[in-house]
């Protein structure tokens, strides 16, 4: 499998040329299609790249929006990045972490200075996932990487009614072995994150200089395939976009999902569609050779939500929160909030970003209060739910749910009862006072369309209601 390379860059480079305005009947059967939760084919995707007209745009933004809903109903997922160690032996032209980036302060955690960062995200913000975040380094090995999973799995912080904890830690660091992979398994990673970066094989060799590990583009496109053979079923793919022709990229991002599809009969758990953001004295990322703006990024998410259509969707803190308002009903499902990305920064920061010790700087520093706030308004319920992975509900056995809306069944519950706890647990005033609203009506419709689970779910909310902590379905 070493150099087995199943990106086509001269189909996919055919299809970006050969894109047409396409038939609006034609259009409305391929929406059809992503309605039935069924992922599309390249020619498929192709052809929606070819719309023209905002009418037709605004019928694939909404049925965009209808799939999220049937897949993940009102449901929100918080997370918080934690940066572990910004030392890294690569040289990305993109990233404020490169080796050759004199003017970056480095840091290295100590279990003592995880544990702490950890406190204050489970402690006193409130999150109950994170994702570590590592360059790529010697220091950050295997052992490492398993000691940081442990750490903050371990710390339990009291609260004002119960205590705070971190339930699933998902990795964002470099490619690695499957034996490395299984490490990770036992020490009970969610979802493993590699981006591609860039998918357009000339590109990937120009932004990652010769001679580094990360230039070996094969080897981290079978980044996920080697995860699925460690048994990490929850892979998460992404671009960085601004590196190449975004209508490339979406065609490689599905590439990769059917790829995966093909050989395991799991998609990605996760897609992310980053944008480059501005690194300090890293002038690559002030002037992206393919700079993606807002309209841009709307027609991304419409269109992964579109092609991969059971795939969890990630935006984060890099986007200001204006945009982010705008994307999240299209199919976004997991967001960031209470965001620091200094390493050490949630214990030592003052709110303020420090661009040299950051990998780059961040559009939404909005605090999870209010982010939460802001989603309820917006009608949303924030699901702290992380009972997945832990009951089994993962790879294939979550595709099968999620393809038949069924998944909904029980993240709709442990969102409630998740919600319930951090209200109780970490909501200011004001976001209670809403946050009781969409809970009422959250457990209304409990009553009226899962008549058989409301029962369950009554005594399970009473005991969350009573402090007990980490109820789930
Ligand atoms: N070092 C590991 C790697 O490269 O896979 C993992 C951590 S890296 C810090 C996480 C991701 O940050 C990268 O995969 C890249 O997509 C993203 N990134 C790098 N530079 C960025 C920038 N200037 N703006 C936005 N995202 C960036
Ligand atoms: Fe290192 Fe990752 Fe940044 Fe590249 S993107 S320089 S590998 S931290």
């Amino acid at each position: 499998m070493s150099d087995y390379d199943f990106i086509d860059d001269a189909r996919l480079e055919r299809l970006v040329r050969e894109v047409r305005k396409p038939d609006v009947a034609h259009v409305r059967e391929i929406l059809a299609k992503a309605r039935s939760i069924t992922t599309l084919t390249l020619e498929e995707l192709a052809t929606l790249l070819g719309v023209e007209d905002n009418a037709t745009w605004e019928e694939m933004a909404a049925t965009a929006q209808a799939i999220k809903r049937t897949v993940y109903d009102n449901r929100i997922v918080t997370f918080a990045p934690l940066y572990v160690s910004n030392y890294c032996i690569n040289n990305c032209a993109y990233c404020g972490f490169r080796v050759e980036n004199q003017a970056q302060r480095r840091r290295h955690l100590s279990v003592e200075e995880i544990r702490a960062e950890t406190e204050v995200l489970a402690g006193r913000i409130g999150h109950k996932r994170v994702i570590a975040v590592y360059g790529e380094h010697p220091q950050s090995d295997i052992r490492y990487l398993v000691k940081t999973l442990e750490t903050i799995y371990s710390v339990r912080v009291p609260v004002r009614r119960g205590y705070g904890n971190i339930r699933r830690v998902n990795v964002n660091a470099a490619p690695m072995s499957v034996e490395e992979l299984r490490e990770l398994k036992k020490a009970g990673i969610g979802t493993y994150q590699v981006f591609q970066e860039t998918y357009h094989h000339g590109t990937y060799a120009a932004v990652h200089p010769r001679g580094t590990r990360k230039s070996d583009y094969v080897w981290r496109l079978l980044a996920m395939h080697r995860a699925m053979e460690a048994g990490i079923e929850d892979v998460g793919i992404g671009v960085l976009f601004g590196l190449y022709d975004w209508r490339f990229e979406v065609l490689g991002l599905l590439q990769h999902a059917q790829e995966l599809e093909k050989v395991f009969g799991v998609g990605p758990h996760t897609i992310s569609f980053p944008r480059i953001e501005p690194a300090h004295n890293t002038p690559y990322s002030h002037a992206p050779a393919w700079r993606v703006d807002n309209a841009t990024l709307r027609k991304i998410v419409i269109l992964i939500r579109l092609a991969v259509p059971y795939a969890g969707m990630i935006l984060t803190a890099r986007e200001p929160a204006q945009v982010r308002r705008t994307l999240l009903e299209l199919g976004v499902t997991q967001t960031d909030a209470s965001t620091r990305i200094g390493v050490g920064a949630y214990c030592e920061g003052d709110g303020e970003q420090e661009g040299d010790r950051q990998q780059f700087l961040l559009g939404d520093t909005r605090s999870l209060d209010e982010v939460v706030r802001e989603l309820a308004a917006m009608g949303m319920i924030t699901s702290f739910c992380t009972a997945g992975y832990r009951c089994g509900r993962t790879g294939a056995c979550i595709m099968e749910l999620l393809r038949s809306g069924r998944e909904g069944q029980f993240c709709k519950l442990n969102a409630i009862l998740t919600f319930r706890e951090w209200l109780d647990d970490f909501a200011s005033d004001a976001t209670r006072a809403v946050g009781e609203q969409v809970l009422a009506r959250e457990l209304e419709e409990v009553r009226v369309r899962l008549p058989q689970l409301y029962p369950r779910l009554q005594a399970q909310y009473a005991r969350v209601a009573a402090g007990e902590r980490d109820v789930y379905f």
